[in-house]
């Protein structure tokens, strides 16, 4: 792995990024096993990994500014608005700027987990995850630089939703990815992702990909909705609705056992079933 820092490219001062933040693991405070599962819409989910420690780090991943400055701010913004709900549950009314920001953070938090796993676990999934582009990259850094934190738009065409699933305070941190293919008016696709992030109680799903690819070849909107089975528990927090309003946090909670119907849509994501 080169040592340029993924976010802004400097070759300075290389850090290791937890990439699943420390106040999140400390509120946790206990050392639970780390499932990282791996699903394609064709197939089964699949664990690669059952850590002892969750702790997730991106070797040598961030320059000191991004890692220390850049982030530790987007940090700082959202550690007191998720960490409750991560670890409690707790009762959160959400205003609209408090689920943009929670979409934001997902999503760079899952551009930079997938790049940690690809680091750790070289070559063990069959299919890996979505690897974010320079596009995607090049937006957060740039929103990083120019607004405060708590201000920062997640990237074009991206989407976010927020359920809570029941961790049962043992199953900690569970990520799944999955292609998302865009289909292009030349006939061909840009493949983006729809991503499940469970930290503790929050349930994090997004969709992103690299817009700029995407608006250039003319592709698709990516705009499902969850099937009605499962969208009153799945409130959508980026982009907002027209007329949207706060989202009162938690909803319904998917039980522990129904992992796999969340991160995929009570079936309706499953290839050939969409
Ligand atoms: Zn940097």
């Amino acid at each position: 792995m080169d040592m340029a820092c993924v976010l802004c490219g400097s070759p300075d001062r290389p850090t290791d990024e937890d990439v699943i933040p420390k106040w999140l693991l400390r509120a946790f405070d206990v050392q639970c096993p780390v499932t990282v599962n791996t699903r394609e819409e064709s197939g089964e989910p699949q664990t690669v990994a059952t850590r002892r420690t969750p702790k997730v780090i991106l070797q040598g991943g961030l320059c000191g500014e991004c890692n220390n400055e850049r982030l530790s701010r987007l940090e700082n913004a959202v550690k007191p608005i998720l960490a409750p709900m991560a670890r409690y549950a707790q009762p959160t009314a959400l205003d609209l700027g408090s689920q943009r920001l929670l979409a934001a953070w997902a999503i760079k938090t899952i551009y930079l987990l997938e790049l940690a796993i690809r680091q750790q676990y070289p070559g063990v999934r069959p299919v890996e995850g979505y690897q974010p582009g320079i596009a995607e990259m090049g937006w957060l850094l740039d929103q990083l630089e120019r607004r405060p934190a708590a201000q920062i738009d997640p990237p074009p065409r991206s989407m976010a939703w927020l359920g809570c699933w029941n961790c049962e305070e043992r199953s900690v941190i569970n990520y799944a990815p999955s292609s998302a293919p865009l289909p292009t008016r030349d006939g061909g696709e840009v493949v983006g992702q729809f991503t499940t992030l469970a930290l503790g109680f929050a349930a994090f799903q997004v969709f992103t990909v690299d817009y700029v690819e995407a608006g250039r070849r003319d592709a698709v909107v990516w705009n499902p909705r969850p099937p009605d089975s499962i969208s009153p528990a799945l409130p959508r927090i980026w982009p907002h609705l027209l007329g949207a309003g706060a989202v009162a946090w938690p909803p319904a909670a998917f039980p522990n056992g129904e992992f796999d119907r969340l991160s995929s849509w009570d079936g309706a994501l499953r290839r050939g079933v969409a």
